[in-house]
């Protein structure tokens, strides 16, 4: 092994699984948000940010399960490390199980330790923000853009360049195989 490939080996050897390097630079997240559609399984017909859903709250209860109510309606958390989708490493897009709406790609997604899935940037546009002080600090709460469903909390103690923490609600989220067989 010459000095360059033993230097890649080693740079790839912390990303536990992930077929991709993890992205260095503020250029490389932009070409992952924009190639975010390269994830989808194919033929895969999915909504806009644009095209708002607005339920009422007993239409979103015939919609959603248990927990996915809480969480996505009235802003509970999920109980740490309960969440299969920890562990999703194939390729794929995470989308909003209240409307379907892309959020996240598989190559956005990283091992926080939290217990919660991570990802350190999102699909673009896809998210609003607010500020909430549930817990004495404020902390800033995302949702759905499409359907205002609560997904999960903002930090900034992410891994870079962007230093965010995406960390969001398991079953807020419907994990889409890019290979569907898979
Ligand atoms: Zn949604």
């Amino acid at each position: 092994m010459d000095r360059r490939s033993f230097l890649l080996a080693a740079a790839a050897l912390p990303l536990c699984g992930h077929a991709n390097a993890q992205p260095k630079t503020m250029k490389d997240i932009q070409t992952l948000q924009q190639n975010w559609k390269t994830f989808l399984p194919a033929g895969a017909t999915v909504p806009a940010p644009t095209e708002a859903l607005s339920l009422s709250k007993d239409e979103w209860k015939k919609r959603l399960q248990g927990e996915s109510y809480k969480v996505l309606r009235e802003e509970s958390t999920e109980r740490a490390g309960t969440s299969p989708l920890n562990a999703e490493k194939r390729p794929g897009i995470f989308a909003c199980a209240g409307c379907g709406l892309p959020l996240f790609t598989s190559e956005m997604k990283y091992e926080s330790g939290t217990g919660w899935p991570s990802f350190f940037t999102t699909i673009p546009g896809v998210f609003e923000t607010k500020k909430d002080f549930f817990l004495i600090y404020p902390r800033t709460e995302y949702h759905c853009k499409r359907c205002g469903g609560h997904h999960g909390h903002l930090f900034d103690d992410g891994p870079p360049p962007t230093g965010q923490r995406w960390c969001n609600n398991g079953v807020a989220l419907k994990f889409l195989p890019k290979d569907a067989k898979a």
